[in-house]
């Protein structure tokens, strides 16, 4: 990949034009002409662009990195220019890991973001900087998961910048907030904002992410506190403190920035406060300063039917615990009175009067609603019966350039039929042509195999790393096979490999495949086909059963080794993040989803296997709906019948176990058939350029950018215009 460049360019001086600065300081990986060009967009009075608010964002370096890759190519290590040697070697060798996100919520942030940035569509994010981030995760066999604190410094680490004090360059910029004590009087919390730069594919564009950091001397202790750790659910006063510190945030960072979007969109309800201080702002400006004491219930209504034509919500889930809902009491101790009126009108709880329902307040004010996939569109209107008509769907994607493998480009990008795929991967409907040559399809598995022998590596590294340990330390390997020799622990990447990893929470069942290790043992040794499953994901610390699903997994290790006589080895990989889950979605077989349906709204890490040629195993929930194609991309299993109040339940009765492993069983047996048997195996990589085929020119944040785009009605550019009316063109989600 190195070298091969011409020298009659002096690579230094291509990197020296990557630096630029503003009156908020010096950045890296942009042009100073891209810099102006993306802040005068965001700051013009028109307000054409969006501002996207977001509890978390997660977008690590070390699955996707343009500037990172553009020094590579260049291969600058040592220069005489001191800014430009600083920031070469700190995106050359700077930490990889920003912990700023927990599970799908925040990838999905990150990887829309980067579609936004290489469709050069005007966009602010605004989410919080959490010092100590979500937590690290350690596995003990005994213990199952153990919880410790996540170090990383925003200070040394790449393509993330402190702002700067315009008006004193020495000191940071800094916000005030206000909180409210239970008598009305005012407290300040301060926030530095730190800029993270998304930066496009091609480094001519970039999505700021402005990231709020509380965690500073001038904010109160009690603020400092709850800034620190994503979804700190140490107290109902924490999550609520939390949840104010984001929405709270934004219209001052917004203010301080000059930004002035008129679409605001709420990537889920966390940070739903906004419309409050909206509602205030609109009342003032219409009422003048004595607005609360003037303001009738009709005002506020009034208020906020203006207000919600600036909002656009996107809904993520139907499981209840993802509802924010909060007591009123203690919402009263930290919001000023006014804002607790505006509350009792627009986000009461039906069956809770004690509480305000923070869904319904998003639910209420907004322009448009919109869900993840066609059938949580369906389960979204069941449960919100008086909001149906304005809840629409737009079904997730996945960002194609971070999640398809470096192997797997490569084939790409040597077959003419998925040229610029890059650009648009709407391309990937052309696979179907490659169906049938022979080129590709050797190409693509032997990308495949070095796609798995890299998991495979890693596994077998990690156990043995895992085995030293064990005398090392009072850890106690989190996976049985550490404990065998090398000949029978070590995984080989010829066995069938099974993946699933994402947040470990009961209604995806991490464990519904060892319902019955008698059936599954049985259908292995019968015939002789060897296993591996691959397993990773996080409980939130607070999430008793989730943490006990991870613990289920481990104890079964052994049992259903033995029970298999060896043939099926199941693996925990500790510490998901998404370097791991890029490994797991390239180098498996299958990838494995069995949520209860239809809890999972979307869900999203299958989509990174269709990029990768790697069919799904799933129930009939989420996108899989629209990915199946009858069997053409993979295989389902399952309930699938209506929906009623049963459905929303996470009650373990509820859960069917037993109905959904034993239809898993019988899929299982034909699966390990089609890929262990010659004359089926054809049939096997069929799936596998099929769903390649059919969902990756659908299920990728390019095509999402360009649906949300119609819902944020923005004038843009002609050449984007034209862009996004090509990727709207291949699918619409709402139409059945
Ligand atoms: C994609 C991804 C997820 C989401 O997985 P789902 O199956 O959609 O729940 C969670 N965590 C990481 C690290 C991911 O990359």
């Amino acid at each position: 990949m190195k070298k091969n460049f011409n020298t009659h360019f002096n690579h230094e001086e291509i990197i020296e034009k990557m630096i630029s600065t503003n009156q908020w300081g010096t950045f890296f990986g942009v042009s100073q002409q891209v810099l102006d060009r993306v802040w005068n967009n965001l700051t013009a009075a028109d307000g054409n662009s969006v501002t996207y608010i977001s509890m978390e964002i997660g977008a690590d370096r070390d699955v996707y990195h343009p500037i990172k890759n553009m020094l590579q190519v260049l291969d600058i290590d040592e220069s005489t220019n001191k800014i430009l040697n600083h920031y070469c070697k700190l995106f050359l060798y700077g930490p990889e890991k920003i912990p700023n996100y927990s599970g799908g919520l925040g990838i999905l942030a990150g990887d829309t973001l980067k579609s936004f940035a290489d469709l050069q569509i005007p966009v602010a994010a605004i989410s919080l900087l959490y010092r100590k981030g979500y937590f690290s995760q350690l596995v003990d066999s005994r213990i199952g998961q153990i919880v410790t604190v996540t170090e990383w410094s925003p200070e040394t680490t790449p393509s993330l910048y402190l702002l700067k004090d315009p008006a004193n360059h020495n000191l940071p910029l800094e916000i005030q907030v206000p909180f409210y004590d239970e008598n009305d009087q005012q407290i300040f919390a301060h926030a530095q904002i730190w800029i993270k730069m998304e930066v496009s594919n091609d480094l001519n564009f970039f999505i700021p992410e402005i990231l709020l950091d509380y965690s500073i001397p001038s904010s109160p202790a009690c603020i400092r506190e709850v800034g620190q750790h994503l979804y700190d659910s140490s107290s109902e006063r924490t999550k609520v403190l939390q949840r104010r510190l984001l929405g709270a945030g934004i219209i001052p960072a917004m203010e301080a920035l000059g930004i002035t979007s008129k679409t605001i969109h709420l990537n889920e309800q966390h940070g739903v406060v906004v419309v409050i201080q909206l509602i205030s702002q609109w009342l003032q400006e219409n009422l003048g300063d004595d607005y609360q004491n003037k303001a009738t219930d009709d005002d506020i209504i009034a208020a906020a039917e203006q207000v919600a034509k600036n909002i656009i919500f996107t809904i993520h889930t139907p499981v209840k615990a993802g509802h924010d809902r909060f007591d009123k009491q203690i919402f009263g101790k930290v919001g000023h009175s006014f804002c607790q009126r505006i509350l009792h009108i627009l986000a009461s709880d039906n069956e809770y009067p004690n509480l305000y329902n923070f869904t319904n307040l998003a639910l209420r004010v907004n322009r448009t609603t919109n869900s993840v996939s066609r059938l949580h569109k369906i389960v979204t209107q069941k449960q919100f019966p008086q909001y149906a008509e304005k809840i629409t769907a737009v079904t997730n994607g996945v960002h194609h350039l971070t999640w398809i493998s470096q192997a797997k480009a490569e084939v790409y990008n040597l077959f003419p039929e998925l040229k610029n795929w890059q650009q648009n991967p709407g391309i990937f409907a052309n696979a179907g042509i490659l169906l049938n040559n022979k080129k590709f399809r050797t190409y693509l598995e032997q990308a495949w195999r070095s796609d798995t022998e890299h998991l495979t590596n890693y596994i077998n590294n990690m156990l043995d790393e895992h085995r030293k340990q064990m005398h090392e330390t009072w850890i106690d390997p989190p996976n049985f096979l550490s404990h065998l020799d090398f000949e029978d622990r070590n995984l080989d990447p010829g066995v069938f490999t099974v993946g699933f990893a994402r947040r470990f929470s009961t209604y995806k069942r991490a464990d519904l495949i060892f319902e019955d290790l008698y059936t599954l043992a049985e259908i292995i040794v019968s015939n002789n086909y060897p296993v591996n499953f691959v397993f990773s994901g996080k409980a939130h610390p607070s999430d008793d059963p989730g943490k006990s699903l991870i613990k289920l997994i481990l104890d079964i290790q052994e049992d259903l080794y033995r029970k298999s006589h060896g043939l099926a080895k199941v693996i925990f990989i500790p510490g998901y993040d998404m370097k791991i889950a890029k490994m797991m979605v390239s180098g498996v077989h299958a990838w494995l989803n069995n949520p209860k349906r239809p809890l999972e709204a979307s869900g999203t890490s299958g989509m990174k296997a269709a990029l990768n040629a790697i069919p799904n195993i799933s129930t009939m929930d989420g996108w899989w709906v629209e990915g199946y194609h009858d069997g053409l991309t993979g295989w389902k299993f399952g309930y699938e019948s209506g929906i009623d109040q049963n459905s929303f339940s996470e009650d373990p009765s509820t859960l069917l176990y037993s109905e959904d492993s034993a239809s898993f069983y019988r899929v299982f047996v034909k699966i390990l058939e089609m890929y262990y048997k010659p004359e089926l195996y054809p049939q096997y990589l069929d799936k596998c350029i099929m769903n390649l085929k059919l969902n990756s020119p659908i299920f990728n944040s390019h095509r999402m950018a360009a649906e949300y785009c119609e819902r944020y009605k923005l004038k843009l550019p002609p050449r984007t215009n034209k862009k996004i009316n090509k990727l709207q063109k291949i699918y619409n989600s709402e139409q059945e």
